[in-house]
């Protein structure tokens, strides 16, 4: 349980990396989440090619079918 991974850009191990990937992935999603039908940012329809290319690689790491936390007030 007490792995020390080492700090630092060179050392970080697969996991660590999947993980920064995932959180990107989702983050690209949550940005390109559509308010009715339609991507907020991209202005076409949903998925946009970006929120593919993200659910594309969460589905490479059992990750696919994930959706953003609905926040129902406001959100900066
Ligand atoms: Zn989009």
């Amino acid at each position: 349980m007490a792995t020390h991974a080492q700090p630092g850009p060179a050392s970080l191990s697969t996991v660590q990396l999947r993980n920064r990937m995932i959180l990107s992935a989702r983050r690209i999603i949550t940005e390109h989440w559509p308010r009715v039908d339609r991507c907020p940012i991209c202005g076409s329809g949903w998925p946009c090619p970006p929120t593919e290319t993200a659910y594309g690689y969460l589905a490479t790491l059992g990750q696919d079918g994930w959706a953003p936390p609905q926040r129902a007030g406001s959100r900066r």
